[in-house]
């Protein structure tokens, strides 16, 4: 009864163990309780132009466009490394023909989601592929290009699955809590 009993805790142990070493080769499970920080500087309180599904471009989408303006300051909302960016590109307008004319920054997250920031100004992204980036860290220029009707960054969190582009909800610290975004709506950083 006792050889029983030290046999199947030794081949529960070896289970235990494969089952560990298994699961440190597969991708990190996403966070969704992550906090992200708004990305755009403190003191500015940015309206929402469009949100979650949004029938302008956004449907299907768990994307968020603020409202800045050409030149502000865009801070990374997450840390991660840079996994692409552009910033050759300089037309835009409200027409999907300039869809591919973004200038854009994205970052991977260390769970394997990746944040895209678009319509950066011409020539005014500050990171390159490979760099680390911090959370808060200025990353690039706000601005109109791409497929866009005025100056804005438009923001979104995605993992890949079977090369499909999956976009997520994210929860954000605002100056009111951690909230997750609506549309319409202002949001300003805490004051720290
Ligand atoms: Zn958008």
């Amino acid at each position: 009864m006792l050889l029983k009993v030290r046999n199947a805790l030794f081949i529960l142990s070896i289970v235990l163990i494969v089952n560990s070493a298994f699961s440190q080769n597969v991708a990190n499970p996403i966070d969704t309780s992550y906090v992200y920080d708004l990305p755009y500087e403190i003191g500015l309180k940015v309206y929402v132009l469009q949100g979650y599904n949004g029938s302008y471009s956004h449907k299907g989408q768990y994307a968020l466009d603020f409202r800045l303006r050409k030149g502000n300051s865009v801070l990374a909302a997450r840390e991660g490394v840079v996994s692409n960016f552009e910033d050759n590109n300089s037309k835009g307008g409200p027409f999907k023909k300039y869809t591919n004319n973004g200038n854009y920054v994205i970052i991977m997250h260390d769970d394997g989601t990746y944040a895209a920031y678009w319509h950066l100004s011409h020539k005014k992204v500050f990171v390159k592929k490979g760099d680390a980036v911090l959370k808060g860290q200025l990353i690039g220029l706000s601005g109109n290009t791409g497929y866009s009707s005025s100056a804005h960054l438009h923001f979104d969190v995605y993992y890949m699955k079977h090369n499909v582009k999956l976009t997520i909800p994210t929860k954000f610290q605002t100056s009111k809590g951690v909230q997750l975004l609506r549309v319409y709506h202002k949001y300003c950083k805490p004051i720290k």
